[in-house]
């Protein structure tokens, strides 16, 4: 006779994995952390937004009518007093967080050639992408242990590929890679993974005073070996996944979601 199978560690289903389950998404309110925040509604959890942009944060409060399950806390995540309020009002709101999304960032990779770079610039990028990923995670890490919850940091392709003129982007990104996997051997059994966005276009997920048709050509899409351009829910799928129990052995990873073009050969 075979043993019988253990039964399974994880629920059977989103509906019964994610009702009361909390997770913090920094960066939102726009975005690819707007969509990361729908998804995790969608699930059937509850979401604190934590934003710089009030108007943004309010605009999603209004458009998602969540009740309860929606909250929003202005937020510069470069700023430890402001990161002690968002995970504090978090869980003097819910009691518990179970997921953090470190997303927030400055998207803009270009900074001009590295011989003209402001000190100043190079620190506001750093501080931001990387500096804002290690003040969540200390503030939300107590918590985080007590539900043995997950953390998912969103990287970039450019923490592996670069154009010219990107140096403070890149080397925040590559810095959140790294300290995704230290923080995985430390932290653990809470999970940490990170994520490498391609080209995400996020026109549609901004506030709606900033909300655009996108501008992409045939070309910008037809690069891509999937043959389109990302969307935030492409993110966001795999951001979920990794916060869910299902993803219960998969920690320090860092995952690429760019339609292919990272493992193009590139001999033009
Ligand atoms: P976005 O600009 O559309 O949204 C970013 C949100 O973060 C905005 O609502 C902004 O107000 C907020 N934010 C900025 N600085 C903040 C701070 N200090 N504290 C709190 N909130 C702050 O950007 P996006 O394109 O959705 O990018 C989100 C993340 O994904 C960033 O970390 C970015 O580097 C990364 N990323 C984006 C792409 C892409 O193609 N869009 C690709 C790779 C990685």
């Amino acid at each position: 006779m075979p043993a019988p199978r253990p039964s399974s560690p994880f629920p059977a289903s989103a509906a019964v994995e994610w009702p009361g389950r909390v997770v913090l998404v920094t960066g939102g309110a726009q975005g690819i952390g707007k969509g990361i925040a729908e998804a995790v509604l969608d699930a059937g959890g509850s979401v604190v937004i934590g934003d710089l942009d009030a108007e943004a944060g309010k605009a999603c409060l209004e458009e998602w009518n969540a009740g309860d399950r929606a909250a929003f806390v202005v937020l510069d995540v470069s700023k430890e007093a402001s990161v002690k309020r968002f995970v504090g009002g978090a869980l003097r709101r819910f009691g518990r967080i179970d997921g953090l999304v470190n997303n927030a960032g400055i998207a803009e990779a270009h900074t001009g050639p590295v011989e003209d770079l402001a000190w100043n610039e190079w620190k506001r990028r750093i501080d931001t992408n990387l500096g804002g990923v290690f003040l969540c995670c200390k503030h939300a890490l107590p918590a985080l242990k007590k539900s043995n919850g997950a953390i998912v940091n969103i990287a970039s392709s450019r923490a592996h590929q670069s154009e010219p003129d990107t140096e403070a982007y890149a080397a925040s990104k590559g810095g959140i890679v790294a300290f995704t996997h230290a923080l995985a051997i430390s932290a653990g059994p809470v999970r940490v993974n990170a994520i490498n966005p391609g080209w995400i276009v996020v026109d549609d997920w901004k506030k709606p005073s900033q909300r655009r048709k996108p501008k992409l050509s045939a070309a910008d899409h037809a690069q891509h070996p999937v043959g389109r351009a990302g969307v935030p829910p492409d993110v966001a799928a795999l951001a979920v996944f990794l916060l869910s129990s299902q993803a219960g052995f998969i920690t320090g990873e860092n995952f690429t979601v760019d339609g292919g073009m990272s493992r193009k050969m590139q001999y033009v």
